[in-house]
């Protein structure tokens, strides 16, 4: 087994990772809590490759990072790369969306979701980036975090929050990414 150190202090995200990488020959671990990484890229996936790149680089194992958040069209691309911080909470989250979508019958928007995987030297090996169109809406549903109540996929008829997990995965951006991922990582050892 080889060491993939999950480049996040979201110990939520370091156990989707493991499900997600179950049948690989990774063994993944935490980063180390003291080490922090600023997020001063200009897209998802800079974001993610500097996180990748710097914790291999500071514990000298692979390393493996995300990146994701929400673009809603008729808000130019918001909350974006500020959709973890765009609000409070949650809840506060959600309302401020809905609240400056109002004037606007555009309720296009996307998910997106970059994952980046470093060498032990913090080079890049593998970048992937998965999407989800869909639709803001009103909240429905109960299950899933973030913005999964407001976010209609109309491809399954429902939002996120109404998706059983398997069938999020399914449409979701990081399923998606995921699903491009997993081969080229098998493939690098
Ligand atoms: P990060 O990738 O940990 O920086 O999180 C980005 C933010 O985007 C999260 O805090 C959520 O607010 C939002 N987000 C990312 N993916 C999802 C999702 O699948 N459902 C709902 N919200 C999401």
């Amino acid at each position: 087994m080889t060491v993939l150190v999950v480049a996040t202090g979201n110990p939520g995200k370091v156990t989707e990772f493991s499900a997600y990488l179950k049948d690989t020959p990774w063994e993944l671990q935490p980063k180390p809590a003291d080490l922090d990484v600023v997020e001063t890229g200009k897209t998802f996936a800079e974001n993610a490759a500097l996180k990748a790149t710097t914790v291999a680089q500071a514990t000298g194992h692979w390393a493996i990072a995300d990146d994701s958040g929400l673009a809603v069209r008729a808000l130019n691309g918001a909350p974006g790369l500020y959709s973890a911080r765009y609000g409070l909470d949650d809840n506060n989250r959600i309302r401020r969306v809905l609240f400056e979508l109002q004037e606007f019958d555009d309720r296009y928007a996307e998910f997106l979701c970059a994952i980046a995987v470093a060498r032990p030297d913090g080079s890049i090996a593998i970048a992937v980036e998965g999407v989800c169109p869909g639709e803001i809406v009103e909240p429905e549903g109960v299950g899933g975090f973030g913005y999964d109540p407001i976010f209609y996929v109309p491809a399954a008829g429902k939002t996120f929050a109404a998706m059983p997990k398997e069938e999020k995965r399914r449409y979701s951006h990081r399923g998606r990414a995921i699903a491009d991922l997993l081969p080229k990582l098998n493939r690098l050892i």
